[in-house]
Formats: structure tokens, sequence, C-alpha cells
């Protein structure tokens, strides 16, 4: 009687460890499949995210508080004591910055001279008289944009260690990289916890980390719709696109990307330009840059860079270099790929 007595007691202990560890064992599983969703605003756009792993939660209010980080402490040309705020009110003098914002201007000046000044950070005064997107546009008067013109010049630019110095006439803008720089920095967030995978999408920028996952080009005839789906395997994707800023004025469209040779928008047979690379900065610099210097010029600054893109023009047809074709899948019957 004893003895079924205490063989009771034991299968009794076996079940409950069983149990335990069966508990332990998918609880853990469940964790590390947890997907952990969210959208918010922040850098002037809307963020998307969606971070898989043990750690998904504890990632996801990570990202969010880098984004507003990121545009407090460094990026934004609006809020005071920013880096770039400093840089614009101290022009002509050595700024102290982060070591992070002084590589990111020495990343963007390199891309400023290897596309020969299409793309070129200290284009900032003469965003702020176009001011697009503000609601408040008009079209400024050609002498003044012909001043501002002159104080366009990426030359003029120095940095030494964790200081930059831009001439005293200048203002930067860093707007054409910023939602790069926020993929680069979300990509060493996500990497400080246990996350499976994750995408990240900050406005015209998506960082997909640690997944491949299908990517959406919008339609820039629809922006509510896309024309075609890129297969991204852990990088970073960029597109600027005469669509997503304008305003209309005499009966003409003026679009966000300025052409630095003349002040005005660029004047183009390209309606976007999407590039893939493994650097956020990067993507987002080279699709700014190859939007102002149309398609063929593109080709050579792409490949010095590894990226890959997506042309769209304006006669509905697309352009997509050799590295992406079999990655690329166009969806609307409304254009045909050359
Ligand atoms: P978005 O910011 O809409 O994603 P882009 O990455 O192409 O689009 O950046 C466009 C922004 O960059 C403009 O709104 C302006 O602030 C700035 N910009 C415009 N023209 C240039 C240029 N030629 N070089 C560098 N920055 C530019
Ligand atoms: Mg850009």
């Amino acid at each position: 009687m004893v003895k079924a007595k205490k063989k009771a007691i034991c299968v009794a202990a076996i079940i409950l460890c069983a149990a335990i560890v069966i508990g332990l064992v998918s609880y853990d599983f469940i964790k590390s499949s947890n997907t952990v969703e969210s959208t918010f605003l922040a850098m002037g756009t809307v963020i998307t995210t969606s971070i898989s792993g043990k750690d998904a939660d504890a990632a996801s209010e990570a990202v969010e508080e880098a984004l507003l980080g990121l545009e407090n402490a460094c990026l934004s040309r609006r809020v005071e004591d920013s880096d770039v705020w400093r840089i614009n009110q101290n022009s002509g003098n050595d700024v102290s910055v982060s070591r992070e914002t002084a590589a990111w201007v020495g990343q963007a000046l390199d891309i400023s001279a290897d596309s020969d000044g299409a793309f070129d950070i200290t284009v900032g005064k003469l965003t702020q008289l176009w001011n697009i997107g503000s609601g408040e546009e008009t079209v400024p008067k050609k002498a003044e944009v012909k001043k501002l013109l002159e104080t366009v010049d990426y030359k003029k630019v120095a940095i030494s260690n964790t200081s930059v110095k831009i001439d005293s006439e200048q203002a930067i803008d860093l707007g054409a990289v910023g939602k790069g720089i926020a993929c680069d920095a979300l990509r060493d967030i996500l990497a400080q916890f246990d996350v499976k995978e994750a995408v990240v999408s900050v406005g015209g920028s998506v960082l997909i980390y640690n997944q491949k996952a299908s990517v959406g080009i919008v339609d820039p005839n629809n922006s509510q719709s896309h024309l075609a789906t890129v297969e991204i395997d852990n990088q970073c994707i960029s597109t600027s696109g005469d669509y997503e800023r304008f305003f209309e004025a005499n009966g003409k469209t003026y679009h966000h990307i300025l052409d630095p040779e003349t002040g005005y928008p660029v004047v183009t047979d390209l309606r976007s330009v999407t590039v893939i690379c493994d650097s956020g900065l990067d993507c987002d610099a080279l699709s700014t840059a190859c939007f102002v210097m149309g398609y063929r010029a593109s080709l050579d600054l792409l490949q010095k860079y590894d990226a890959e893109a997506v042309f769209v023009f304006d006669n509905n047809s697309v352009s997509v270099t050799d590295g992406i074709k079999d990655d690329f899948k166009l969806t609307s019957s409304n254009y045909t790929v050359e």
C-alpha cells in the first residue's frame, strides 16, 4: 500500500516536471516567434515596424526612442540645439558634434564628390527658400534663387575629428539622407536585442533586417498603390520621387528635389529612383543623386557603391539594373519594363 502511494507520488512528480519543461519550452517558442508591430510619427514621416523575436517588445520601444533621439539630437534643422541646427547657426565656425553626426556628414560628402555635386547637403539655404512641403509655398524670385545658389558647394564643408564647419553663407540640410541614416542606426539598435528578424519602414526608406521581404515600389501616378515589388534580402531600400512632396503654381508642378546647378526642381524624364544596397545612408543619398543625374549617368555611380536600382520614367517605362532582375516583379499593367 505504502509502495503504491510512493509510486503515485513519483509519477505525479514526473508529470509535473514534464509539464514545467513543456511549459518553458513552449513559452520560449512563443516568445521567439513573438511579433510586435507598431506605427508612429517621427522625422516628419510615418514609421512602421514589425519586429520578431524574444526581445521584440523591448526592441520596439528602443527603436521608437532612438528615432526621436536621432531627430532631436542630431538631424533636425528646426529643433534647437540639434547637431545640424548648431552647425547652421554657427556657420563659419568649427562646431563640435557627435561622432556619429560627423561620420554621417563625411559619408554624405563622399557621395557629393562621387556624384559630382548632384547630391549636395549644402542646398540648405535653397531648400529653406523653396520650403516645399510646408503648405505655404510660393515660387521664389529668380534673383533670390540665383543669390542662394552661390552658397551651394559641398567642398566648403570641413570635418576634423568630431567638428564640422560650413562656410559662413551656407546651411546644410540632411533631409535627403535622414531616413537612410535612421535605417542604419536602427540596424545597430536591433542587433543589441534578441531579435530574429524585422522590417522597419521610415517614410521612403526601408530596412529589411535578417530576413527576406518583398517591398512595393510606389506608383508615381497613384501613390496609394504599387507598380512593382522587389525581393530584398537583409538590405536597405530607398526611393526618391517627384510625387513625394510638391506644390502647384501657375499651372506648373514644383517638386522637392533640387538641381544644385540651377537651384530649381530637377527637370528630368524620371518619376522616381529606388536604390537597394547595404547602407541605409548610401541608398537614401544615391536615390536623390540618381534622380538628379538621370538614368545613364547614374549607372557608374551605382556600381561604385555596389547598389542596384529601379528607374521609373515619365513615359511609364521602368528600367531595372542587372543585379536585381530576378528579384523584380512588375505588378501594374500601366507600366512596361525596358
Ligand atoms: P524624401 O526626403 O522625400 O525621402 P529624398 O531622400 O530624395 O526624398 O530627399 C529630398 C530632400 O533632400 C528634399 O526635401 C531636400 O530637403 C533635400 N534635397 C533636395 N535636393 C537635394 C540635392 N540635390 N542634394 C541633397 N539634398 C537635396
Ligand atoms: Mg534620398
